[in-house]
């Protein structure tokens, strides 16, 4: 279970920015200090749980960045043609026995060990070689080059990987190259999902007059598996005081996170606000944000735990853009990831978008190449906040701020590319 930090949640309604929102839930959040090893081969998108410090040089040894012949550059001293005698080939991982005298050179290989005696490689493809002698033009070459320094790219004792990295292929690659087999991460944090709602059937059953399938569970769970969190899936369950007493209760004992949608947002059923006023400290807010303005947020406590509950409105298009609003954020933090700034991209937009000041709104809109080789954004045609349609043909959200007015045409605009939100 998480430590849960005191809350500064207020009571009642209150109306906050986006920005509010998100920095309200930023202040509250500590993160789950539980740590596992894991092999690197499993290793991809954990979080790292200690600055990983490299216990060699790297490079190991002096060594050549060129195949070429390795020489001592004081010789390039004269003006002139150099012409050096080759006296043998050293390969990688087969370091030369030797020592390389004045006047004489050795063939060398990409990442060969530099021979004693010499600090410099002449490339091949700069040189003459002729039976046992190798001529060196003047100025192709200085003392010194084509060679890779013993711990160059990281010294012994060095910071390779900071704690709280979301490891990427690359520094998968990086913690092999220093022998490190396992990495040390934090546990996978463990989110419960579930949907409310009287009128929701999950696919596959039968859909009676009135009712709906269930997608919210689906496009939730799949971002959540993409954050690399464990998610629990709890299910459907009615909108009826004991069933989600009893689901609640299970979230909190298995969860570090509880991510719901409808049901409890703002306007729903008096004895759902009550619950979470007995399990907790949840506020429920009024967001200025379209879609999404409902969203509840606070700490729960269970006989068998603790969690940060997630309250997300039902219709589908709001769950995704409060999930990618608040949620992703705040989970990864709550995962001991160092969150960083989303890449987003200036776009502009192809139509005029009427816009007030005074809340943030999500468009759902599609980045593509303009003419020119820059980037344009359309908006797709119908934005209503449960057509979840309008969220498959878009690649991206149209983000205009709290403070924004109406758009025109051709007006540079803030997009979030769905493939940025991991
Ligand atoms: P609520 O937030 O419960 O008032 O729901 C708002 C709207 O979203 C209603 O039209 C619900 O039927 C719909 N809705 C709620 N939950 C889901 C869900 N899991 N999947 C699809 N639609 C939902
Ligand atoms: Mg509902």
């Amino acid at each position: 279970m998480s430590e849960l930090g005191p809350s500064p949640l207020t009571a009642g309604d209150p109306q906050l920015s986006v920005a509010q929102a998100r920095e309200a839930i930023r202040q509250v959040l500590r993160p789950i200090t539980d740590i596992e090893p894991v092999a690197l081969t499993h290793g991809l998108g954990r979080v790292l749980a200690a600055d990983l410090v490299s216990p060699i040089d790297v490079p190991a040894h002096d060594n050549s960045a060129m195949d070429g012949y390795a020489f001592d550059g004081a010789a390039l001293a004269g003006d002139g043609p150099l012409q050096l005698q080759s006296v043998g080939t050293v390969y990688a991982g087969a370091p030369f026995a030797g020592r390389v005298l004045p006047r004489q050179c050795l063939r060398i290989m990409t990442g060969a060990v530099m021979p004693a005696g010499c600090d410099t490689v002449v490339p091949q493809e700069l040189c003459l070689a002729d039976g046992a002698w190798v001529t060196i033009a003047a100025g192709v070459v200085r003392a010194g080059e084509n060679r890779r320094r013993r711990g160059e790219d990281l010294a012994r004792g060095g910071v390779a990987l900071v704690a709280g990295r979301v490891l990427r292929p690359a520094d998968l690659g990086l913690a092999a190259s220093l022998g490190f087999e396992t990495l040390t991460v934090r546990r996978r944090l463990r989110v419960a999902l579930f949907s409310t709602g009287n009128e929701l059937r999950a696919p596959g059953q039968s859909l009676e007059p009135g009712c709906i399938y269930d997608s919210n569970r689906y496009s939730l769970s799949a971002a959540l598996q993409r954050l690399g969190v464990e998610v629990i899936d709890l299910g459907l369950v009615r909108d009826d005081p004991a069933a989600l007493r009893a689901t609640f209760e299970r979230a909190v004992a298995e969860a570090d996170a509880v991510l719901t949608s409808g049901g409890v947002s703002v306007g729903e059923a008096d004895y759902t606000r009550q619950l979470l006023a007995e399990m907790g400290d949840v506020a429920f807010w009024k967001v200025a944000m379209r879609p999404g303005r409902p969203f509840a947020f606070g700490p729960l406590r269970g006989p068998g735990g603790s969690a940060w509950l997630f309250a997300l409105p039902g219709n589908p298009v709001a769950a995704l853009v409060t999930f990618y609003a608040f949620a992703r954020e705040a989970l990864l933090a709550l995962a001991g990831a160092r969150v960083e700034p989303l890449v987003t991209l200036s776009a502009r937009c192809s139509t005029p978008i009427r816009k007030r000041p005074g809340r943030t709104e999500f468009q759902r809109g599609i980045v593509e190449r303009a003419a020119d080789g820059g980037w344009q954004v359309r908006p797709t045609g119908s934005q209503g906040a449960g057509i979840l349609r309008s969220l498959v043909e878009a690649n991206a959200l149209v983000v205009l701020g709290h403070e924004q007015s109406s758009v025109a045409a051709g007006d540079a605009v803030e997009v979030w590319l769905f493939d940025a939100l991991n």
